[in-house]
C-alpha cells in the first residue's frame, strides 16, 4: 500500500515536471525574428524626465518596434530592420542623431552612423558628415555600393549625393534642445544615440548605430559608433550589437567586438560576456554607457551601466517592452 502510494507520488511529480509553465518554454524556444532598439544611455531617471516627456519617448519606441515587427513579420531582412528603425529615429528630433544631433563646440552638427551584416561581416560607415539626412542609409550604401568601409566629411556627403541618398541644408538639423545642451552642457546634456539589432526569419544578424555624437565635442572628433567593433558588430556565429555611451572609452576597449569575442573564444552565453564588459570592465574605468544585442538564438542582452537607457524589444511570439530606466 505505501509502496503504491510512493509511485503514485513519483508518478505525479514526473507529470507536473513535463508541464511547465509556457514561460519557461517560452525563454527556451528560439523567436522566429527578434529586434531591439535603443535610444541613447545616460542621466535618464524618472526625477528628470516629466510624465509627459516619459509618455511621448515611450510612444515613440513603441512605434519603432512595430514597425520593425512588421518588416520582420512579412520576410524583410534584419539589414532593412535595422535600416528603417533607424531612420524613424533619426527623424525624430527626441534622439541624437540625424534631425536631433547635438552641436560641436563650434557649433555645428557632424554625425556618424555604421551598419554591420552578420552574414559575411561586410560593413559600411560614414564619419563627420553634416548633409545628410539620414547617416544610417549613407552607412548602408558604403558597405553595399563602394568597395570601402567607411567614409568621412565631404567624401562620405558627395557619395551618398550620388548614390540618391537624402542631403539637406545643415540647418535642417538645428533644434532648440541640442542648442541649449551646448549653451549649458553642464545642466542639461543631451543623450540619444540610437541603435538596432535583429535577427530575421533567414537567421541573419544586422546591427547599426547612429549619432550626433557627444555635445560640445571638438570639430572633427570622431566617435565610436562609426568604428566596426566598438559602436556595431554583427557577426551570425554569435552576435549583433549596438553600443552608446562615451565613445572614447567604447573605441579603446573595442566593446562590440569584445563582447563577440568572448562569445566566439571562450565560449561564453551572450549575457556573461555583456554582463561582463559593460557593468565590470567599463565599470571598473568609470567609463558610461550601455549595449543592446542580440544572439543568433534570439537571447537578447541590453545591460547599461548608467541610471537609464531608452530601450525596448519585439519579439515573433508578439512579446513587445519598452523600458527608460535601471529598476525596470
Ligand atoms: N557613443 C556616442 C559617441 O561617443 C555618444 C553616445 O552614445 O551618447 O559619439
Amino acid at each position: 500500500m505505501k509502496f503504491n502510494l510512493i509511485i503514485l507520488l513519483i508518478a505525479a511529480m514526473l507529470v507536473s515536471s513535463c508541464n511547465e509553465p509556457s514561460s519557461t518554454a517560452k525563454e527556451t524556444t528560439k523567436p522566429e525574428y527578434a529586434l531591439v532598439i535603443h535610444g541613447g544611455a545616460g542621466y535618464i531617471t524618472k526625477d528628470n524626465i516629466s510624465p509627459s516627456k516619459e509618455k511621448i519617448y515611450v510612444t515613440k519606441l513603441r512605434d519603432v518596434l512595430q514597425l520593425g515587427d512588421s518588416i520582420l513579420k512579412n520576410g524583410g531582412t534584419s539589414l532593412d530592420a535595422v535600416e528603417q528603425c533607424i531612420n524613424m529615429m533619426e527623424d525624430s528630433p527626441l534622439f541624437n542623431a540625424g534631425k536631433g544631433a547635438v552641436f560641436t563646440e563650434t557649433g555645428e552638427n557632424e554625425m556618424d552612423a555604421s551598419i554591420m551584416s552578420g552574414i559575411d561581416n561586410n560593413a559600411g560607415a560614414v564619419a563627420g558628415v553634416k548633409t545628410i539626412k539620414n547617416p544610417i542609409s549613407a552607412a548602408r550604401k558604403v558597405m553595399e555600393e563602394s568597395k570601402h568601409v567607411m567614409l568621412a566629411g565631404v567624401g562620405a556627403e558627395s557619395f551618398a549625393d550620388s548614390m540618391g541618398v537624402k542631403m539637406v541644408e545643415p540647418e535642417y538639423f538645428f533644434t532648440e534642445k541640442s542648442w541649449k545642451s551646448l549653451q549649458n552642457i553642464r545642466k542639461s546634456d543631451k543623450h540619444g544615440t540610437v541603435g538596432c539589432v535583429a535577427l530575421d526569419k533567414y537567421g541573419n544578424l544586422a546591427a547599426g548605430t547612429s549619432t550626433g555624437g557627444m555635445t560640445n565635442k571638438m570639430r572633427g572628433r570622431i566617435g565610436d559608433s562609426p568604428v566596426i567593433g566598438a559602436g556595431t558588430y554583427a557577426d551570425n556565429t554569435t552576435c549583433a550589437v549596438s553600443s552608446t555611451g562615451h565613445g572614447e572609452y567604447f573605441i579603446r576597449n573595442v566593446v562590440a567586438y569584445d563582447i563577440t569575442a568572448l562569445m566566439k573564444y571562450k565560449g561564453q552565453s551572450l549575457e556573461e560576456a555583456a554582463q561582463f564588459v559593460i557593468m565590470e570592465k567599463l565599470k571598473s574605468l568609470n567609463a558610461n554607457g550601455g549595449i543592446i544585442a542580440i544572439d543568433k538564438d534570439g537571447n537578447i542582452s541590453m545591460p547599461f551601466n548608467t541610471p537609464g537607457m531608452f530601450r525596448g524589444f519585439v519579439l515573433s511570439d508578439g512579446n513587445m517592452e519598452v523600458m527608460l530606466y535601471q529598476e525596470e
